[in-house]
């Protein structure tokens, strides 16, 4: 059995989370530690590892985060402004939780996309 990530704990209401939004297929919680005044993680609910475990079969889900994204940011005011969507993928790319996640942020100006 793979171990229950962290986010799957949150999705369960097993950790207490700031949920925003949720559908069959995704979910989404502010960042407990966030970078921008807008900072939201969007999740799959069935984890996925890492982007390179991703399958065709993830795809409804995936797509999905794209169009929560959209649909959050527009209620979070931050549409008309812009905003930041990442997505890290193992050690080089700065993952901490092994359940794939998209970052939303905004809410003021960022900086370049990457640190030096
Ligand atoms: P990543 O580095 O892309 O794996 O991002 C993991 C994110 O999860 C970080 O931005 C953390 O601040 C965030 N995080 C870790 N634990 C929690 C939690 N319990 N609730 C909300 N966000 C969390």
């Amino acid at each position: 059995m793979p171990e229950v990530t962290l986010f799957t704990k949150i999705i369960n209401r097993e950790i207490p989370a700031d949920i925003v939004y949720e559908d069959d297929l995704v979910c989404a919680f502010r960042d407990i530690n966030p970078q921008a005044p807008t900072h939201i993680l969007i999740v799959p609910r069935q984890p996925i590892p890492t982007v390179d475990d991703v399958t065709e079969a993830d795809e409804p889900a995936l797509g999905r985060l794209f169009t929560a994204a959209a649909r959050i940011a527009r209620k979070e005011g931050i549409s008309e402004n812009g905003y930041r969507l990442i997505i890290n993928c193992r050690a080089h790319g700065g993952q901490e939780v092994y359940h794939l996640h998209m970052h939303l942020l905004g809410g003021r100006k960022l900086g370049p996309m990457l640190a030096r």
